[in-house]
């Protein structure tokens, strides 16, 4: 049938393209996709020649709408590099228009590394938020972390290899206290998810430099449990420069403990 079919593929191992997939990949007449030697390699596996089509979001409006135009009438599939088109890829101004044209849309699931790091991590899974990759500048990543430090919730982070560590070292300042996952090369050859804390995390690929693609869940405030001497070391820190109340209220923001418990403990330590 016309329509745009959005196809997830997998994340690593081939093994993982669903039976849906390929059937679809093989009937439509056309693929969009984000790199035509990475999705030429995909089809090669499955035995199937197609046209390809670049598409980008962003750089892209005239392919759009040409791609808007053929699903009016064939069947068109959107897929990725790896994994879910639209998580933390293009589709999503496409999925729109082809929606606000009237055209059917629908969605083959199948491999993303944020649903497989979370189910890995051994961190609450009831609740996660998904927050993307971090901003590059120190200063961006900072404040995105601080403003998702309440968020009840694991939250999970696409990363790479080279800036795992500025991550880690990120977390460790605005969100000390949480356990944390690094979820490296999933469904590969070298998969890994290592616990702990960010300072544990920090040390072991300091003297283990990491290679390839990486998810970092980070556990949901309140929910791991903080040493006392840390909580005692953050509250002293604190409050070095604010009044007891402000200080426990500065390390509820960061570690999600109880503020009333935490205001008690700062008058003793003061
Ligand atoms: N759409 C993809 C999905 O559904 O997972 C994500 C694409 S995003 C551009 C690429 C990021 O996904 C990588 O930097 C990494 O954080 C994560 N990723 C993709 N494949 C992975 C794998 N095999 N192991 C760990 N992380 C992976």
């Amino acid at each position: 049938m016309p329509g745009l079919y959005i196809v997830a593929t997998p994340i690593g191992n081939l093994g993982d393209i669903t039976l849906r997939a390929t059937a679809t990949l093989g009937g439509v007449s056309a693929i969009a996709c984000e790199d035509t030697r990475v999705t030429g390699k995909l089809l090669n596996h499955l035995g199937f020649k197609k046209r390809m089509i670049r598409y980008n979001d962003h750089a892209d409006a005239t392919t759009r709408d040409y791609l808007l135009g053929l699903m009016a009438s064939e069947p068109i599939a959107l897929v990725c590099d790896a994994g879910t088109p639209l998580i933390s890829d293009p589709g999503y101004r496409l999925v729109r228009a082809a929606r606000e044209a009237g055209i059917a849309v629908t969605s083959l699931p199948g491999a993303s590394a944020a649903i497989m790091a979370v189910t890995l991590s051994g961190l609450p899974s009831d609740r996660f938020f998904f927050a993307g990759f971090l901003p590059n500048k120190a200063k961006a990543r900072g404040d995105v972390l601080a403003a998702l430090a309440t968020v009840p919730a694991s939250l999970v982070f696409y990363e790479t290899a080279p800036r795992l560590a500025d991550a880690l070292a990120a977390i460790a300042e605005v969100l000390p206290g949480r356990e944390v996952a690094v979820a490296r090369e999933l469904t590969k050859m070298f998969e890994e998810c290592r616990t702990g804390s960010p300072a544990e995390l920090i040390a072991h690929y300091a003297a283990h430099p990491p290679r390839g693609e990486i998810v970092l869940v980070v556990g949901p405030p309140g929910e791991t449990p903080v040493e006392e001497a840390n909580i005692d070391g953050l509250l002293q820190a604190a409050l070095a420069s604010l009044k007891p109340s402000q200080a426990a209220a500065e390390v509820a923001r960061q570690t999600g403990a109880d503020r009333k418990a935490l205001y008690a403990r700062a008058l003793e330590l003061k």
